[in-house]
């Protein structure tokens, strides 16, 4: 399914090709970007963006890195898929045209749907030989996040450690441990389940990206693989002391309790109590109506809010971390 070997050094760039028929072609093969550089004995990193069609971030700093990589700037094998959901990059939305997240699709099956397919094919083929998985995500359009690095805390106290050294590495001010509230089938899911070094990120969102972000998507990404030798360089020492936030509680995840449109009325960074208001909910059918207090449900600080004011019952409007050291983490 990919056009190039993967083995073997030197630098290519070709395509991985999944077989798909679709109403306007009988014949067709879903086409994604796959790059791989490699040379001499070393780790192999793989690089994944665009997991989410509408998080520019990671595909752009992905296809920057595999332009600009050589082969004797590598030491082992950079493997760099800048989009794994293509058509929905091209529509700019978070789920593929059929419906599916692929972040829900792992390992995924050869025997089933497209994404399904796909994750199989990542899962077996991509992430199976990789000792470092770096995925670049961000909020999207539905989701401003402080810009940050994240991980799981993974049970493997090894495994754990090299992963807050990859989340450090990034560079950014903010760092956070994250639960999935939304279901299972994570591509890092799947990844430290194999037991790899994981580094992923949340960097910015809101259907917008400064070229602050861009910036930091790029040196990050480069920080990442120089910190696990994979590239040539020494890295880059932080600029400041991170601030580590655990999101570990379903309750630091803040749901909308009704549909309506949501008023912030915290912004990124600042600091709440347990049942401070975080949001109101208007009722556009009900101008009589008084909107809705949203509150907060745990303390700490806000690290996402919501960037789409049109909202349905369930939907989160914010997440709230507690500050950690990173010593509380290994
Ligand atoms: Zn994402």
């Amino acid at each position: 399914m990919a056009t190039i070997e993967l083995d073997g050094p030197g630098k290519r760039i070709g395509q991985l090709r999944l077989p798909r028929v679709t109403d306007t072609s009988g014949w067709s093969n879903l086409t994604l970007p796959l790059g791989v550089v490699a040379n001499g004995e070393g780790p192999t990193a793989l690089v994944v963006g665009g997991v989410h069609g509408d998080e520019p971030e990671g595909q752009v700093a992905a296809l920057n890195l595999l332009r600009a990589l050589r082969p004797e700037d590598v030491t082992g094998r950079v493997v760099v898929a800048p989009c794994l959901s293509i058509e929905a990059s091209r529509n700019y939305t978070r789920l593929w045209p059929t419906g599916a997240n692929l972040n829900r699709s792992f390992p995924g099956s050869p025997h089933g749907t497209l994404d399904e397919q796909l994750a199989d094919f990542v899962t077996r083929e991509l992430i199976a030989p990789a000792d470092v998985v770096v995925d670049i995500h961000s909020g999207g359009r539905s989701g401003l996040c402080l810009p940050w690095s994240e991980m799981h805390c993974v049970a493997d106290a090894e495994q754990r450690r090299q992963m807050v050294d990859g989340m450090l590495a990034w560079g950014t001010d903010w760092c956070v441990v994250y639960i999935d509230i939304a279901g299972e089938g994570l591509l890092v899911g799947e990844a430290e389940r194999q037991g790899k070094v994981v580094v992923s990120t949340e960097l910015g969102g809101g259907g917008h990206v400064t070229a602050a972000i861009h910036r930091l998507a790029r040196s990050g990404l480069e920080n990442v693989l120089r910190t696990f030798g994979v590239l040539a360089g020494e890295p880059q020492p932080r600029a400041r002391e991170a601030r580590i936030l655990m999101a570990t509680e379903l309750d630091d995840y803040v749901l909308a309790p009704e549909s309506g449109l949501f008023e912030t009325l915290v912004d990124l960074g600042d600091d709440v109590a347990a049942g401070d208001p975080v949001g109101r909910m208007h009722f556009l059918e009900r101008p009589d109506r008084e909107p809705v207090t949203v509150v907060a449900d745990t303390s700490g600080t806000v690290c996402v809010v919501r960037a789409i004011a049109t909202t349905q019952q369930g939907d989160n409007v914010c997440v709230i971390g507690r500050e950690v050291s990173r010593e509380q983490l290994a």
